[in-house]
């Protein structure tokens, strides 16, 4: 049998998850992928199907998991996770950060697997202090439109906790903010590739209210390395991760329209209900515990994505399903 330590990551046709496959491929792991697709696609992790230490399994993980054979660690990525698909399957939302976590907890435990979850900043809602440290309980409306995904991820944390207290296991919790670069989808809706998707088509920007609502932006790569960090550290505590680089929704705007070489201009739709105002992580504790810091700045990474998302076939760029 092989030594290669066995990580199973669950949402791995996704953005994160396929990123994700790539590092434990890396680190000579054997990686187990699994995904259902809701909102993942195959070509994200095509390159590892020829792979002898790459499995995939399509499935649903709000339904039993079985898997074969050892487990060192499991990396719970799936769910959707753009407004703009939580909003269109709400229900699945809430099963696989309910339902879906639970079943992995008892993966976890009857495989003495270590579990890493992944959380978000939108447990934090609206937030009324900024940055955002670990310590802050949130302002979430648990049935506002957003509540499905604030309230799955909540219930994850908690249940995760509890399994941590209660039967011992190790557990992780990485509170992830805004995280963009190559495999995001350019009709997610989340506004990076919403505002490139229209300036390659030669569309206005649809900035959401005035513009003035803020986010901090952390490249993909940044991110995957805190998540590696994390999982072989000792901390069982929520970890914020993210590169705490504020900037107004309008000048994110701006920037990309500066990249492009576009001369569009942004018009300005409706808020969308319960659109957090702020966010940025406090990552005090990423640097003390993990001596962890973003290490990709903006510009650097907003170039990468763009490459990658202009790359795409013409019909692609064109194609909006939303
Ligand atoms: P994504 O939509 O690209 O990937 C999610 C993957 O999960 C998809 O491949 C999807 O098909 C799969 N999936 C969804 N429900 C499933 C189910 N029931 N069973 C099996 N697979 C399922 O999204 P992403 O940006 O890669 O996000 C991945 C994780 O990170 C999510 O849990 C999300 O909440 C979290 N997160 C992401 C961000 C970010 O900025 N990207 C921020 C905070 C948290
Ligand atoms: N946004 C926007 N135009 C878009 C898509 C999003 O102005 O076409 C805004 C949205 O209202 C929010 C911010 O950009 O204030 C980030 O939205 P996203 O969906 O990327 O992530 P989240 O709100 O979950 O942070």
């Amino acid at each position: 049998m092989s030594e290669r330590k066995r990580v199973l990551i669950t949402g791995a046709a996704g953005f994160l998850g396929s990123h994700l496959c790539d590092r434990f491929i890396k680190e000579d792991y054997h990686v187990i992928g699994m995904d259902n697709l809701i909102t993942g696609d195959l070509r994200n992790i095509e390159h590892l199907f020829k792979l002898e230490n790459f499995e995939f399994y399509n499935h649903d993980v709000s339904k039993f998991v079985h898997v074969p054979g050892e487990l060192d660690y499991i990396l719970h990525f799936a769910s959707p996770a753009s407004p703009i698909d939580y909003l269109k399957i709400p229900i699945q939302t809430l099963k696989v950060g309910s339902l879906g976590t639970h079943n992995l907890l008892g993966l976890a435990r009857a495989k003495n697997a270590r579990m890493l979850i992944a959380s978000t900043s939108e447990i934090y809602g609206d937030p009324t202090v900024n940055p955002q440290p670990e310590e802050y309980w949130g302002n979430v409306n648990t049935v506002g439109p957003r509540g499905v995904y604030d309230e799955a991820k909540r219930f994850q944390e908690s249940i995760t906790m509890a399994y941590h207290t209660f039967h011992g296991l190790e557990t992780r919790i990485i509170r992830i903010f805004n995280t963009y670069g190559p495999r995001m989808r350019l009709n997610d809706g989340r506004v990076l590739p919403a505002f490139i998707g229209q300036a390659l088509r030669g569309e206005p920007l649809t900035m959401f209210g005035d513009g003035s609502q803020t986010r901090s932006f952390c490249y993909v790569d940044d991110l995957i390395e805190g998540i590696y960090r994390l999982l072989l550290s000792d901390y069982a505590q929520p970890m914020n991760i993210g590169n705490p680089d504020e900037i107004t929704i309008r000048e994110f705007g701006e920037e990309i329209i500066k990249l492009t070489g576009t001369d569009q201009k942004m018009i300005s739709l409706p808020l969308p209900t319960d659109d957090p105002k702020q966010r940025r992580p406090d990552i005090t504790k990423a640097r003390s515990i993990l001596g962890w810091e973003p290490k990709v700045g903006r510009a650097e990474g907003l170039k990468i994505t763009y490459d990658y998302f202009r790359s795409l076939p013409e019909h692609e760029i064109k194609h909006k399903d939303f």
